[in-house]
């Protein structure tokens, strides 16, 4: 077990690829903080199997990160309840599909808020207990739509842009202080988010899950298959190894070949 006495905060990990993570990093050895919404009991249940199989702490807290003050006081809370914070994962992250002139500004704000903003936010909080420590990793989940646009995806392309620059400029300020700060892009994966986009384009398609499946990897991916959370999660334990010491300010994909093209 690599990241023993090691504590790590992931947001938005009451599901899909943040959950993954955070069994992932739990599975390694490390202390996690889940945040996130959903059924509080579910959550609370989820918290306590991790704990039990990997001999862990494991907490919750629901903070909404579409406020400033709402990841400020996860970071403070998460460094209270495990008297540091060594890993940052910025996972939490909300999609919303439509033409740019159709496109609601409270959306805009929104994803903007949750998916760019919070991290700005989490990373600003938490930057001076790594340093002070002389360890850290920060890890912020980005996309492929970090690297290339797609239509009707206006805020999340943008607020994944957004979320590799600030992960480079972070990179460079900490490369000497043992902190890394990388981007992971994923190509599609199978969670609520994107369960969410296949059901609204088979209903607007008159078509099925399945088909809308197979369209959507066939339009994006050379590679026709989803990666699954789990390899998001290894790829997060292996960022956090010694030998990932000198990978920073990196975008690093993990799509089936979606931005080779
Ligand atoms: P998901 O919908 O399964 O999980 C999103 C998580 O964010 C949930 O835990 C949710 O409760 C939390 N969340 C949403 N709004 C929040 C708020 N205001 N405050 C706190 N938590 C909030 O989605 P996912 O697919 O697992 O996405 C996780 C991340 O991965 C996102 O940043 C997403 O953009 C990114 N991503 C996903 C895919 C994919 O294909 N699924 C591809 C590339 C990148």
């Amino acid at each position: 077990m690599t990241l023993r006495g090691r504590s790590a905060l992931v947001t938005g990990s009451t599901s899909g690829i943040g959950l993954a993570i955070a069994r992932s990093l739990a599975g390694e050895g490390a202390n996690v903080m889940i945040n996130g919404f959903g059924d509080r009991e579910e959550t609370v249940r989820v918290c306590r199997a991790i704990a039990e199989k990997y001999s862990v702490e494991v907490d919750y807290d629901d903070a909404d990160l579409s406020v400033a003050d709402g990841a400020v006081g996860l970071v403070a809370r998460t460094q209270e309840r495990f008297a540091q914070l060594d890993i940052l994962v910025n996972n939490a992250g909300i999609q919303y599909v439509a033409p740019v002139e159709e496109f609601p500004a409270d959306r805009w704000d929104a994803v903007i808020a949750i998916n760019l903003s919070a991290a700005f936010h989490t990373m600003r909080a938490a930057i001076p207990g790594m340093r002070a420590a002389r360890w850290g990793r920060i890890i912020n989940v980005a996309s492929a739509h970090g690297l290339v646009a797609s239509a009707h995806k206006v805020a999340y392309v943008a607020a994944k842009h957004g979320l590799i620059g600030a992960t480079k400029v972070a990179a460079i300020e900490l490369a000497n202080d043992a902190i890394t700060v990388n981007a992971i892009c994923p190509g599609w994966v199978l969670t609520p988010l994107v369960e969410r986009q296949l059901a609204d384009r088979a209903r607007e398609g008159g078509t099925d899950v399945a088909r809308e499946s197979t369209k959507l990897l066939e339009e994006k991916q050379p590679m026709h298959q989803f990666t699954t959370p789990e390899s998001i999660g290894a790829m997060a334990v292996f960022l956090c190894s010694d030998a990932a010491a000198t990978i920073t300010g990196a975008p690093l994909s993990i799509d089936g070949g979606w931005v080779a093209q």
